[in-house]
């Protein structure tokens, strides 16, 4: 099976490609993938560039191009739960995007006529994850992880995410990939770990949390990986 694994930026695929060891690079659409082999599978490797349009053409590109047969996404999150602290990992059960908006026309934010205001993750990645950290005794949370196309570092608009989402992280590509995915009926999985609070400090927890928490979240991905038959 081909399995893409995807990040958003070097620091969070750099130690998914450390345990993959050998690989080739392709370059393609202004972006480079790496193509390895892992655990029986082959595995298609790269990082978007951050952000929703980025994150898209790169999912597309890994589906179409490369013949992803699952996409697993790898990478670092803002906090939105009061439960989940710096390096806590997160799956997303479904995803949205908080900065979609035709709210004027009396629509649902987060919801463009014929999509979908959350798009669901697939069931069988998300047990197989919940499995795999059962087995090594790690905390696993599931939620809903929001997406837009901005760094949040204030907590009200943290609250207003959480309040109108009812979310549990926030980053800025997960649900554009659900949405490629789903639409090319493409079983995907978004895992994050928790670099900072989305807060007024979420710069700088990033900027100090950013490499630590992009291994543990490349770590566990990668062992799912192995149990993916
Ligand atoms: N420091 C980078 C910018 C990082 S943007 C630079 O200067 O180039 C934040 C990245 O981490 C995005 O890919 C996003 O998905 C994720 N992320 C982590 N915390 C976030 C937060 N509080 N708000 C939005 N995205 C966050």
């Amino acid at each position: 099976m081909t399995i893409a694994i995807m990040g958003a930026m070097p620091e969070e695929i750099t130690p998914l490609l450390e345990i993959i060891g050998k690989h080739e690079t392709i370059s393609y659409a202004a972006n480079k993938y790496y193509k390895g082999k892992f655990a029986n599978h082959d595995v298609v490797v790269a990082y978007s560039k951050i952000g929703k349009v980025n994150a898209a053409l790169t999912a597309s590109t890994l589906i179409e191009k490369f013949g992803a047969q699952k996409l697993l996404f790898s990478g670092v999150a803002g906090a939105v739960s009061a439960e989940l602290k710096v390096g806590d990992l997160i799956i997303a059960s479904q995803l949205c995007q908080h900065d979609l908006d035709i709210t004027a026309f009396g629509h649902p934010h987060g919801y463009v006529p014929e999509g979908k205001q959350f798009v669901q993750a697939d069931k069988s990645l998300n047990a197989l994850a919940k499995k795999v950290a059962k087995s090594i005794d790690l905390k696993l949370k599931e939620g809903i992880i929001a997406t837009g196309d901005q760094f949040i570092a204030n907590v009200e608009k943290k609250n207003w995410i959480e309040s109108t989402f009812k979310a549990d992280a926030l980053e800025m590509e997960g649900a554009s990939v659900a949405v490629v995915c789903d639409a090319l009926d493409v079983p995907f999985f978004v895992l994050r770990a928790i670099s900072d609070a989305a807060d007024m400090d979420a710069s700088f927890s990033f900027d100090e949390f950013l490499e630590s928490s992009a291994q543990i979240s490349a770590d566990f991905i990668m062992k799912m990986v192995k149990e993916i038959s």
